[in-house]
């Protein structure tokens, strides 16, 4: 699964297994998302990440969570099918999904017959896992040719590839991925994989590096090719599949006002994991939305990304953070978060925005 031909797959480190091991939620461990404060005036830049789901994506997810960005992670149809909760993982951090074909084959080689197969069943897998339908495709070694172009494009994909290659596949080291992201400018897409320690090591110091040159980490227009603002919507790939569990209220749809929609994504014996859908139910767009929530007895929030919470008990209010907030009229975004307690009764959300 890689991008270059003649790496064999690396063992991964005992350490990542035993962080991963069983794990397809996002685990309880993960820090509240902060806010990167970053003013953006540079433009934006794409981080993407392929050849999973994986034993490492939770890890992946955790790292990107903290750091407080979103990513474009290229799946192969392969492991989405064998890992349809990770798939939903991905979506439910926000992350946007692109396609990278099914058994990560060098696509030049196949017929047109074939190629259009590769890409449909990654298309149904993802869907499956509830990643939504993909709108780019990324094919593996970066090959293309006239006839793939047409079999994506047949089916609404535009092929996406990279400006920056972090070398992670080749044995690069954490700081010469960190070195490799200080040559990003403007609407440029690095390439990174899913699987490698060296690479979650480097994400942190890539974000902040980034900050400090004002570029911040935003969506793949499937228009342009290029890196864009996150937009402040919930990924075009990542339109939720799940119906809804519990509680919502909503205000008229009239003039402005949001709806706040709250899921349980998952629940174990003493915790559960749920995320709340935000949609702008006026005629015109917001610049913020806060959802106020009320939790029940023994129900304690321990983490909590996408968004900004005021305590983790009782009466609580969850507001968006710089990229999340503008919506545009029937825009939404999603925040998630891990709880204690019993999930029934779910606690009561209401939204209002400003
Ligand atoms: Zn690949």
């Amino acid at each position: 699964m890689f991008d270059s031909s003649g790496n064999p797959k690396a063992a991964y480190t005992a350490v990542l297994d035993a962080l991963n091991a069983g794990g397809t939620v996002v685990p309880s461990s993960a820090p509240p998302t902060t806010d990167p404060a970053s003013d953006c005036t540079n433009g934006y830049v794409a981080l993407t990440f392929d050849d999973g789901p994986n034993s490492n994506t939770n890890t992946l997810l955790n790292t990107l969570t903290t750091a407080g960005v979103r990513a474009t992670l290229f799946n192969t149809g392969q492991n989405a099918a064998s890992n349809p909760s990770l798939v939903q993982a991905e979506a439910d951090a926000g992350m946007w999904i692109g396609n990278h074909s099914y058994t990560h084959s060098h696509m030049t080689t196949l017929s047109s017959a074939a190629m259009t197969d590769e890409l449909s069943r990654t298309q149904t897998a993802i869907q499956n896992g509830g990643g939504g339908t993909p709108a780019i495709f990324r094919p593996p070694y970066g090959e293309t040719n006239s006839t793939l172009e047409s079999a994506a494009s047949a089916l609404g994909l535009r092929t996406v590839t990279w400006d920056v290659d972090s070398q992670d596949w080749n044995g690069a080291t954490t700081a010469a991925i960190v070195s490799a992201a200080n040559n990003l400018t403007d609407g440029q897409i690095m390439l990174m994989h899913d699987q490698y320690a060296t690479t979650i090591a480097a994400i942190p110091q890539i974000v902040s590096n980034l900050e400090s040159r004002g570029l911040c980490a935003g969506m793949i227009s499937a228009t342009t090719g290029r890196a864009v603002a996150p937009d402040g919507t919930t990924s075009p790939t990542a339109s939720s599949t799940a119906s809804p569990t519990a509680s919502s209220t909503s205000q008229p749809p009239t003039g402005t006002g949001c709806s706040a929609t709250l899921r349980v994504v998952n629940a174990w014996n003493s915790g559960w994991q749920g995320d709340v859908t935000v949609q702008n139910t006026g005629t015109s767009s917001i610049s913020g939305w806060t959802v106020t929530m009320v939790l029940g007895t023994g129900q304690t929030i321990s983490s909590l990304w996408n968004g900004s919470s005021s305590g983790t008990s009782g009466t609580i209010t969850v507001t968006n953070l710089s990229w999340n907030g503008n919506l545009s009229a029937s825009g939404s975004a999603v925040f998630g978060f891990v709880a204690n307690g019993s999930s029934s009764p779910a606690p009561a959300v209401s939204c209002t925005s400003s």
